[in-house]
């Protein structure tokens, strides 16, 4: 290909203009925002909540971009091995995985590494512009029009500064959607006669707050720890407060707490003490010991969503969507980076199977969205505990519900079935994983005490 176009220049944009500058001569990534060294940028306000990342996706980080763990190392961030990662569930310390592994960071610094990996590439670019739409030809997308950031006019010593090709329509082989969550993607195919993708939805009402604290020793070697409702609370705030801690760069503990419906946390700062010394030890421990940094920040998440294009039967040639303007599931469950990363994979393998650009790139679709529906059974399904999530009830959700509650139980007592339990959690295995007769057996066998 000549020239491939990223429309959007974060986590799932970096990721996919990295596998694309393998099959591109010319990779140019439309980002409107000024991402600055603290990696915050305005169109993505989620970036100041804690996130975590799964152990495929710490794989994948690796293998795209090979010797950034250590870089993040070097730079402040933590790497938890063994007992330095701690799992609760209804205030219950799991048992432990050997091997476990999770890196601490706080978002904007894991990705301005990558930004700076990317932007290393010869033949990768960055243009501060923002996409206002496609241009199509033959049943394909052709090119990408483009403007300066909204407020920002092209001429003015801010405009000037974001791009030559700004305000221009640049021709593409290849378009990649990664804006986000609010892609306007649906638009303007509905604009150009094309169906958008059909999408799933399921009702949450998740809220976030993140606080970041001042890091001395208080914890030990601890870098993450992370606390949820299990069984024992049929899933309810009622025995601890869920939340998770990690030991970020900067010598910082970043804590984020969540609820569901009115239970979401507010960004009040007394509050947020409060509801910490409701959490297992070490989120207490932090709270008592450590003095806060700045404000709470918080976030409210309404929906899980995902787009399905194999439900459709025609689709523009040379346009595909990665990271969350494809599916988007409950954050509690850390699975966004991974799945952005997986989505990347999937793109890598259609490209190298020499697809025609005149044709819907079918093949990547059908890649990505395996990985999808296996993040988006596991969360959707878990969801369904909450009261106030009110479906749509996959078929045999009572059996499913029964059997996930043992398994549950069954983890937090003992390290092998833990040790499949968190490779489903961690994207490692596919959810059917769980479904193993020997699995079940052992897990059972644990159950009865033998
Ligand atoms: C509260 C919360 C907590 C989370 N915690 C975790 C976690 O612990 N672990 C985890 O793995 N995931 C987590 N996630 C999910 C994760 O944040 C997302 O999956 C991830 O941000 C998806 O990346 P993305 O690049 O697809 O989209 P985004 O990060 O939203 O980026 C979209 C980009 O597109 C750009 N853009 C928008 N419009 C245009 C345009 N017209 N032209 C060009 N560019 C445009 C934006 O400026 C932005 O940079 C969390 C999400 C939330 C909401």
């Amino acid at each position: 290909m000549k020239r491939a176009i990223v429309m959007g220049g974060s986590y799932a944009g970096l990721f996919a203009a990295r596998v694309l500058s393998e099959h591109a001569e010319d990779v140019v990534v439309l980002e409107p925002d000024v991402i600055g060294d603290d990696g915050l940028g305005r169109r993505t306000p989620q970036r100041h909540q804690l996130h975590a990342l799964l152990s495929m996706g710490h794989t994948q980080l690796e293998r795209w971009f090979p010797g950034v763990t250590d870089e993040l190392v070097k730079g402040g961030a933590l790497l938890g091995e063994g007992d330095d990662v701690r799992f609760y569930l209804d205030g219950r310390l799991k048992a432990p995985v050997r091997g476990a592994r999770m890196l601490g960071a706080t978002r904007p610094f894991l990705e301005s590494h990558l930004r700076r990996r990317v932007a290393a590439v010869d033949n990768v670019r960055f243009s501060r512009a923002q996409a206002t739409g496609l241009v199509f030809r033959d049943g394909r997308v052709v090119g990408v029009n483009t403007a300066a950031p909204d407020g920002e006019t092209v001429g003015d010593p801010v405009g000037k500064a974001v791009g030559a090709e700004v305000g221009e329509t640049l021709d593409a082989d290849f378009v990649v959607d990664a804006m986000g969550r609010n892609s306007p993607l649906d638009d303007w195919l509905l604009r150009h006669g094309w169906d958008p993708a059909p999408v799933d939805r399921m009702r949450i009402d998740l809220g976030y707050a993140t606080a970041l604290f001042h890091r001395g020793d208080e914890l030990g070697s601890t870098v993450i720890a992370h606390s949820s409702p299990g069984p024992a609370s049929d899933y309810q705030p009622t025995l601890t407060e869920p939340g998770a801690l990690a030991a970020v760069e900067g010598e910082r503990w970043s804590v984020v707490l969540a609820g569901y419906a009115d239970h979401r946390p507010g960004s009040d700062r007394e509050e947020f003490l409060r509801r910490m010394r409701r959490c297992v030890a070490p989120i207490r421990t932090v709270a008592d010991r450590s003095e806060m940094i700045g404000d709470v920040r918080t976030y409210r998440f309404v929906e899980s969503r995902r787009r399905v294009h194999s439900r459709l039967s025609r689709f523009p040639g040379g346009l595909v969507v990665v990271g969350d303007a494809l599916a988007g599931v409950n954050p509690i469950y850390g699975q966004g980076l991974t799945l952005s990363a997986l989505a990347a994979n999937a793109l890598g393998a259609h490209l190298r199977s020499h697809p025609s650009p005149r044709d819907p790139a079918w093949g990547y679709f059908r890649l990505a969205e395996a990985v999808v529906d296996g993040a988006w059974q596991l969360s959707t399904t878990a969801d369904l505990v909450q009261p106030h999530v009110t479906g749509p009830y996959p078929r045999g959700y009572r059996v499913q519900k029964w059997v996930a509650d043992r398994l549950t139980e069954a983890s937090v007592r003992d390290s092998a079935v833990n040790a499949r339990y968190m490779g489903v959690v961690n994207m490692e295995l596919p959810p059917k994983a769980l479904t193993d007769p020997r699995f079940l057996a052992r897990a059972a066998l644990v159950l009865l005490g033998r």
